[in-house]
């Protein structure tokens, strides 16, 4: 019996894991820099390859079928409702965790400035980065969506909104012309769309050695060679680790369960198994843009959203809908002002929890992004931004694991928006297995 799509990625992961952590006690950097890390660097290209005109073609197709705009209107209002209170409760559930456990009480002096020297110049590059965001008019996201010439923006995954943007605009425009023109464009567009969708299929057949490459590499960035560095890390960082993480798992078990539970039919036992691969892909990429050709067919294929719904809410939830970012956004402001000593009243909380949620819809799709976004956060509640010389030693780590739930909120509210909208195929249609 072959087996099941995500338990090859699981055998990749944990093989990628055991062999990252050998090569760094045994110093195989060079190797694995050579021989490992291409194959993982191969898998994300393929997959960011065929984000861009994934995106297009099917929101085109999934525009244009809608056929009314009040439709589009509705869904497009009712996705970005969820997708803000969402965040905003992601970022409480982060709130209550940082202040319950209190890890920054916990870092002992010597470890703070040793903390502090060691990754000084990285944090002043991350606020460098951050500084050109803050200057920008408040407008200005708006402004970025609307591109000037579209070429310009389908040469970079960074642009997945203005994609969005160029996609419903010229479904829009398929819409209003009669529909013998219209319908010769709209074959090609399906037909290229059931292309992009085949090849996330070939794709993921790479899927466990390109797992095993991305996280034996990515142990091999955090570790170097090594690996006791970064056990001494997770021992000083240990308590702001388990606040971020017993957050990101209880919006995962709360949340996430309450949407499906009260708007679909859908077992939670169906949604995790179906979208599992797209979880163990975000785990390991690190990155929603990455992910999100995966995300989108397993959506369409194993839960049964329909391609009007998953093309339009899934590339807008990889970008703008982070909730495991902005939780983390908040544990980490929080925590950073904890160990300076600085006590945070409720208004600064406040000011946290929408900071955090505006952060997180800036925030680009790929690794270490949250970090740079939360620099304008700890600006608003007048925390020293270099204090994040303080956590970026395991932020890769909490990268991987607020990615995963970042994937894991577009896709229940993706399920949630299809069963509102009567568009999501009944459970009982059996689940396909690659
Ligand atoms: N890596 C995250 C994502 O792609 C963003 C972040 O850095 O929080 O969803």
């Amino acid at each position: 019996m072959k087996l099941k799509l995500h338990w090859q990625i699981i055998i990749g992961l944990i093989l990628g894991l055991g062999y990252g952590i050998v090569a760094a006690v045994q110093g195989w950097g060079m190797f694995t820099n050579d021989w490992v890390a291409p194959f993982g660097k191969i898998f994300l290209n393929l997959l960011k390859l065929i984000a861009v005109p994934l995106v297009l073609f099917s929101l085109i197709t999934g525009v244009a079928s809608l056929s009314d705009l009040k439709k589009l209107s509705r869904i497009g209002g009712k996705t970005i409702s969820v997708y803000i209170i969402t965040t905003a409760v992601a970022v409480t559930i982060g709130l209550i965790s940082v202040n319950l456990i209190k890890p920054g009480d916990s870092v002992p002096k010597e470890i703070k400035e040793k903390l502090e020297a060691t990754y000084q110049s990285a944090a002043s590059t991350k606020a460098g980065a951050a500084e050109s965001v803050k200057d920008r008019g408040p407008l200005q996201p708006l402004v970025d969506m609307v591109p000037s010439n579209f070429f310009n923006s389908a040469s970079s995954n960074r642009n997945m909104l203005q994609i969005v943007f160029v996609a419903i605009f010229i479904g829009i425009g398929l819409i209003q012309i009669p529909k013998d023109k219209s319908k010769p464009i709209l074959v090609v567009f399906e037909g290229m769309n059931d292309v992009i969708i085949k090849l996330v299929d070939v794709i993921m057949l790479m899927a466990p050695i390109g797992v095993f490459a991305l996280i034996a590499s990515t142990i091999h960035s955090v570790a170097g060679d090594n690996i006791s560095n970064v056990i001494n890390l997770l021992g000083s960082l240990g308590y702001y680790m388990i606040a971020v993480i017993s957050g990101l798992f209880i919006h995962m078990i709360v949340t996430y369960s309450a949407i499906l539970k009260l708007f679909t039919p859908m077992s939670l036992k169906l949604f995790y198994k179906g979208i599992s691969p797209a979880q163990l892909l975000a785990f390991s990429t690190s990155s929603s843009g990455a992910t999100l050709p995966v995300t989108m067919e397993r959506c369409e294929e194993e839960l049964g959203v329909s391609e009007e719904v998953s093309s339009f809410v899934l590339p807008l939830g990889a970008t703008i809908n982070m909730d495991g970012t902005a939780l983390y956004q908040a544990v980490a402001a929080v925590f950073i002002a904890q160990t300076l000593g600085m006590d945070l009243g409720l208004t600064a909380q406040l000011t946290i929890v929408f900071t955090a949620v505006l952060a997180s819809i800036g925030t680009a799709a790929v690794p270490g992004a949250g970090i740079i976004m939360l620099v304008i956060i700890l600006e608003a509640i007048h925390v020293p931004s270099e204090g994040i010389a303080l956590i970026l030693g395991v932020d890769r780590i909490l990268d991987m694991l607020r990615t995963t739930t970042n994937v894991t909120g577009d896709a229940s509210v993706a399920v949630m928006v299809a069963s509102t909208e009567g568009q999501l195929r009944p459970q009982s249609t059996p689940v396909k297995t690659l």
